[in-house]
């Protein structure tokens, strides 16, 4: 079996070996309109460079493909809203941009963050390639170029517009199957006053947390402060600074400059590189033992939703997401354990999750299944799921997740302090 490329795809080094491995499975944010007896499945497995300290997955879905339906809005989720809000007043206090700069925001998704920057009369402009997103980013008022980015696009931005102040590419980074091209461009675009500010969440997500079910086919990157560093010097830029920030489960936020032009290395830098080391991410020893810990928790799940099945119990998901269709399909035969998984998005109701053909259903539906037992799948706002669902459910429905470990939600305190918080949460799983 090809378990994925042979190249870092970071550093071009073929010192690769095998991080995850969860087996062949279906293409995660893919949901079918019909039960489907066949459907295409691909190898899911987390390969780590040990020179650079990249995690990838083999490229089997373009990003044509992944682009050609998105229906991820970040306005949809507060956090991000807020957290984009409090980014732009913090770059705006401290300096980083002024009122004669110009920002660029590469995936600007629907406007989220640069709105503010609109909002403030400063110059700004996004790309963003999935044109339904462009268009509502467009519509708020933001000149947004509905495109990939890449090293050519680079260049006629900067020959145009000059180079911008400030670029961000958050959560983007991890998406782009050529890592160099992309690290290009935005060398391309880093004039002499230019910095860089990348987000994504951190490989040590995977190693210390078990964030395991964040592997999916789309997500074709796991980046660490070690393999940013080097990607970026080889292309000319310096990681000068870094911010962990609390965002999909926890977040680096990269800062890059001009070699040249660089302001002083931060201690946080190097300090992040030496406890990623301490964490073993270039150790395969270390791996392996998350591997076995990875596949106990998908035995784990399959015996807990096989003894809920034999004591007569109804159990239903929440959340249909990447996530859930990492750990479903992942997981050993689950049979017709998971009646349904409930979403708040129009779009994936009345769709079905392969391999199983787990039908995704609304909240109403959910209720009428009067289930016994709920699973949630986005673990990262659980808590926040737990309290929009459980004040309509009888007080005997237990809400459990399923990673780190199998773990029942507490939810008495929810239920006095959110009694009458009836409104679902318009939820958006994150990527
Ligand atoms: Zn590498």
């Amino acid at each position: 079996m090809n378990i994925g490329s042979e190249i870092c795809r970071g550093c071009k080094s073929n010192n690769l070996f095998v991080g995850i491995n969860l087996g062949e499975l279906p293409i995660a944010n893919e949901l079918y309109s019909n039960p489907m007896e066949s459907f295409e499945t691909f190898p899911l497995c987390l390969k780590i460079c040990r020179d650079c300290g990249l995690g990838q997955v083999q490229d089997v879905v373009s990003p044509e493909r992944i682009f050609r339906d998105y229906r991820y809005l970040s306005s949809t989720s507060t956090f991000f809203l807020n957290h984009a809000r409090d980014f732009v007043d913090e770059l705006l206090s401290n300096g980083t941009v002024g009122a004669d700069d110009w920002v660029l925001e590469i995936a600007c998704n629907d406007g989220y963050l640069l709105r503010n920057f609109l909002e403030k009369d400063i110059s700004c402009l996004g790309i963003e390639p999935a044109s339904n997103v462009a268009l509502i980013a467009q519509e708020l008022g933001i000149e947004v170029l509905n495109d990939f980015f890449t090293e050519n696009l680079a260049r006629k931005l900067v020959s145009e517009r000059g180079h911008p102040k400030l670029v961000i590419a958050n959560n983007v980074l991890a998406h782009v199957p050529d890592i160099q091209d992309f690290m290009k461009g935005l060398s391309v675009l880093a004039g002499e006053k230019t910095v860089v500010s990348i987000e994504n969440p951190s490989i040590l997500n995977i190693l210390e947390e078990m964030q395991f079910d964040t592997i999916y086919h789309e997500h074709f990157s796991y980046l660490s402060a070690l393999a940013v560093r080097k990607i970026a010097l080889e292309n000319n830029l310096v990681l000068f600074d870094l911010q962990e920030i609390n965002a999909h489960g926890g977040s680096n936020r990269y800062w890059l400059a001009r070699k040249e032009s660089a302001a002083e290395i931060q201690e946080k830098v190097q300090h992040t590189v030496e406890r990623e080391l301490s964490a073993g991410i270039l150790e395969r020893e270390v791996w392996d033992k998350t591997n076995s810990k990875v596949q106990k928790i998908l035995q784990d799940f399959t015996n807990w939703l096989n003894a809920q099945t034999e004591a007569g119990k109804k159990v239903v998901g929440y959340g249909a997401a990447a996530k859930a269709s990492t750990l479903i399909n992942a997981s050993l035969e689950i049979g017709n354990g998971l009646l349904a998984i409930a979403d708040a998005s129009h779009e994936k109701q009345g769709r079905f999750m392969p391999k199983f053909n787990i039908p995704i259903i609304s909240i109403n539906e959910l209720l009428k299944l009067k289930p016994n037992v709920v699973i949630v799948f986005p673990w990262n706002i659980k808590d926040e799921i737990v309290d929009s669902i459980s004040p309509k459910l009888p007080e005997s429905v237990e809400f459990w997740v399923a990673v780190p470990e199998m773990l029942r939600i507490e939810t008495v305190n929810s239920r006095s302090n959110h009694a009458d918080n009836t409104t679902p949460v318009g939820l958006k799983v994150t990527k």
